[in-house]
């Protein structure tokens, strides 16, 4: 029995959002609303995720000394994940610049901070977090020598599920332990370049999937995901909603997907019930804020 349903191991930023009519196309200013504050990142965002669906969640992070970091200390705490593992000083808390447009659509520029500061030591000073949680998820706002340490310091039998995000290429011992790997279509198509020209996101999964991952899964926004393990390519459907701000609904399913995955259930309907927390969570606005209880993923999807 371990203490932990989920460890995360990630980035903590501040999201600062303006909603614009257009977003900017290079070179160009647009005037938008008012700045919004919220707290963000890929790795704060799956904590919070997965402890509002009340799994059992720590996150190993870094924070600066400043406002945007008691900010997420506080965003954590309150949705209930164990902040003992959030690091803090070394450098300014991690920003993103987000601007939103009426469609829902979002670009992102991120101040990476103290996220970049997040080292190996950390995670080997962090060894007793490991030993309490058999399922640890990463994305890649963090040093990538950090995210080789995550893949070392899992316990036996344990399960690694990494969202590439923002894509790069990735150590074959990495790839190796993704069970699965997470892309959208935009990471997809960057690990993949010219391979994937003229495919379908069904052949991208199976070539992601030669690529070294033991399973894959292709999320495709408003049409729902791919799941790929072995020769089998299972289509996820995805539920209709108002989309009101699709920001952080790639983190609310993959810590969904790692949350069910842990409690032992397949990919595929881990991948199912992630859809649905995806869904609920692009019909509010922000990416924290916008994460559903358990009771409103029933509420939504029956
Ligand atoms: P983001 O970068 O905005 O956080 P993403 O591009 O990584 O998101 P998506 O593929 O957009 O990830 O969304 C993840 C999952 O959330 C999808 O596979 C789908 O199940 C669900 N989802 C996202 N957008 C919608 C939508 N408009 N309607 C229904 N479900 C959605």
């Amino acid at each position: 029995m371990y203490d932990y349903d989920l460890l995360v191991v990630g980035s903590a930023n501040a999201d600062l959002v303006i909603d614009v009519e257009r977003r900017p196309a290079a070179g160009e200013t647009v005037l938008g609303g008012d700045l919004a504050v919220h707290p963000g990142g890929k790795g704060a965002n799956q904590a919070v995720a997965a402890a509002r669906l009340d799994a059992r969640t720590a996150l190993l992070a870094r924070v600066g000394d400043d406002g945007h970091g008691r900010l997420l200390l506080d965003s954590l705490g309150a949705a209930g994940v164990d902040t003992a593992g959030v690091l803090v000083g070394g450098a300014p808390t991690g920003v993103a610049l987000i601007t939103v447009d009426p469609l829902g659509d979002n670009s992102i520029v991120v101040s990476p901070g103290a996220n970049s500061r997040l080292s190996p030591e950390d995670v080997r000073a962090a060894a007793g977090l490991f030993r309490a949680t058999r399922v640890v998820s990463a994305q890649l706002e963090i040093p990538l020598e950090t995210v080789v340490e995550v893949v070392r310091n899992l316990v036996p039998g344990g399960r690694f599920v990494l969202n590439p995000s923002p894509p790069r290429e990735l150590p074959a011992e990495v790839l190796a332990a993704c069970d699965p790997l997470i892309v959208n279509e935009h990471e997809a198509r960057v690990i993949l370049g010219d391979a994937c020209v003229g495919g379908e996101p069904a052949d991208w999964a199976r070539l992601l999937l030669a690529g070294g991952p033991r399973s894959v899964v292709v999320t495709l926004g408003a049409e729902g995901a791919l799941v790929c393990a072995g020769a089998d390519v299972t289509r996820v459907p995805s539920v209709r909603v108002d989309a009101v701000d699709t920001t952080g609904a790639g983190d609310a399913f993959t810590a969904a997907l790692a949350w069910r995955l842990g409690a032992g259930a397949a990919l595929a309907e881990a991948a199912a019930y992630a859809a649905r927390v995806g869904a609920a969570a692009v019909t509010r606005r922000g990416a924290q804020e916008s994460y559903p209880t358990a009771e409103e993923v029933e509420a939504l999807c029956g």
